[in-house]
Parts: structure tokens; C-alpha cells; sequence
């Protein structure tokens, strides 16, 4: 295959650097800007059918103790976050894997494993806390928009070769937008911003937010006992636990606490 000139890829780079500029959105709480070519309505109706799928193919816990903590827990939390075009919801799955999750449109589901970890009240807050914080500040809209970018210079360049190739460049990369709720690894620097954020979030709902410094420390040590030999769950091999989080966590206290008011 010929290879375009490379002036034509520079031009395909201008107009993906001119498309993520237009696309620019700001993380609240942080303030962080970042590149996001989804419309919050269009992440929450993914949210919402996948969702659906999930309550009919996972098996759903009736445990009274543990689904009235969640929706204790749920009920304050969701008083605070702004998830855009949320139809708040908090499920308990029967699963012995201590995991959670939460999706666009405020779609929350928590493992019934997660309890031999949170512990109490603070805690599930801070794990309910950080996952919903993902939501707020767009993760995966975010991930999902970086590589179409990727992508977008490549594929204009083919796109203004190829005439016929209408579906090139942009427009391919976000025909696969379902593929938003089923991230599962977000970039590091958004594991730590949905930190920072989730400890605001505990705060502002009457949680103190150092629990969330005890919390992954319970997680670490669970792993440390449960998860040797290459069996670590899904939501440890996509959360480190190490001194770096701790320490951000720490070093971001100070203006979680100045929100909570005990
Ligand atoms: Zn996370």
C-alpha cells in the first residue's frame, strides 16, 4: 500500500488537534480540562441500558441488612454528586468479589463481597464515593475520545485520500461509544482524581473522608491475605494499591475536610 504524503497527515493532525479543542469540557472539583467528544446525555442512556442488562443477567441480592446500608449510603451520596441526567439507582449483586461500580446516568451496583472490606458505613461511602466520581468527571467518555484522537490522524489521512471512505477518521472511532460503559481500566491519573473527588463527595454527604485513607488500606491488606498467586480480582488489578494513592489521598485531605462538617 502507497503510503499518503506526509503533508496530508499533518493536516489530518490539525484537524484532530482542532476537534478535541472544540471538544474541551473542565472536571469539576478539580478543574482538570480534558478532550470529550460525547454528549452527557448520550453516556447516560449507555448507562442506563447496560445497566438494565446487568439487573437481568446478575444475580441480585436480597440481603435486608446490606441493601438498606447501600441505599442509606446512595440516598446522601447521590444529594451531592452531580452526575449529569441521573436516574439515581443503587443495586447490591450476590457476588463474593469485594468490587463496585457505577455507570453514566448514576447507575450504581455494589458486590456483595465489598462488605467484608468497607466494614461500615464511611467505608462504602468512600468506595460508592470514588466510583460515582468516575462518572462525574467522565472517565471513560474521556478514554474513549483519547484514542478516537489516536486514531484521528491516521484515518483522516485516509479519509482525504478516499473519497469513498465517508465513515473515516472521527465519525468511525465514536461509532464504537458502547464500548464507554464497558471500560474497565481507567488512566492512573484518573484513578487518583476520583480519589481526590470521592473524598469530597463522602464529606460533603457527613462521611468523614479520612475513612477513604483506611479503606484502601482494609483493601490492601485484603489483598495482601486473599489475592497471592495471580488471583487478583478485577477491581484490584485496576486499582494499585500502594503508597503513591495513600499519599495523594493525604495530601488532597485538607480540602475534603474543609467540607466536612462531622
Ligand atoms: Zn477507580
Amino acid at each position: 500500500m502507497k503510503r499518503p504524503p506526509a503533508s496530508l497527515y499533518a493536516v489530518a493532525t490539525l484537524i484532530a488537534a482542532l476537534v478535541a479543542v472544540a471538544c474541551t469540557t473542565t472536571v469539576p472539583e478539580t478543574g482538570r480540562r480534558q478532550v470529550n467528544f460525547l454528549d452527557p446525555a448520550q453516556e447516560a442512556s449507555l448507562g442506563l441500558t447496560e445497566f438494565q442488562k446487568m439487573k437481568q443477567t446478575l444475580k441480585i441480592s436480597t440481603d435486608p441488612a446490606q441493601n438498606a446500608l447501600v441505599q442509606r449510603v446512595g440516598a446522601r451520596l447521590s444529594k451531592v454528586m452531580p452526575v449529569p441526567n441521573a436516574q439515581w439507582e443503587f443495586v447490591v449483586f450476590d457476588d463474593p468479589t469485594p468490587n463496585a461500580f457505577a455507570l453514566p446516568g448514576g447507575k450504581v451496583g455494589v458486590h456483595s463481597g465489598l462488605f467484608q472490606v468497607s466494614q461500615n458505613e464511611a467505608g462504602l461511602a468512600a468506595v460508592i464515593g470514588h466510583e460515582v466520581a468516575h462518572v462525574v468527571a467522565r472517565h471513560s467518555g474521556e478514554r474513549l475520545s483519547q484514542n478516537a484522537l489516536a486514531g484521528a490522524a491516521v484515518a483522516g489521512a485516509g479519509y482525504l485520500l478516499n473519497k469513498d471512505d465517508r465513515n473515516g477518521a472521527v465519525p468511525t472511532a465514536l461509532l464504537g461509544a458502547g464500548a464507554l460503559v464497558a471500560t474497565k481500566a481507567f488512566s492512573r491519573g484518573q484513578e487518583l482524581e476520583a480519589d481526590r473527588m470521592g473524598a469530597i463527595f463522602m464529606a460533603r454527604a457527613g462521611y468523614d473522608p479520612r475513612e477513604s485513607i483506611s479503606l484502601w488500606q482494609r483493601f490492601a491488606a485484603w489483598r495482601n491475605k486473599n489475592a497471592s498467586g495471580g488471583n487478583t480480582p478485577q477491581f484490584l488489578s485496576t486499582h494499585p494499591l500502594d503508597e503513591k494513592r495513600i499519599s495523594e489521598l493525604q495530601h488532597y485531605m485538607p480540602e475534603a475536610l474543609a467540607e466536612y462538617k462531622g
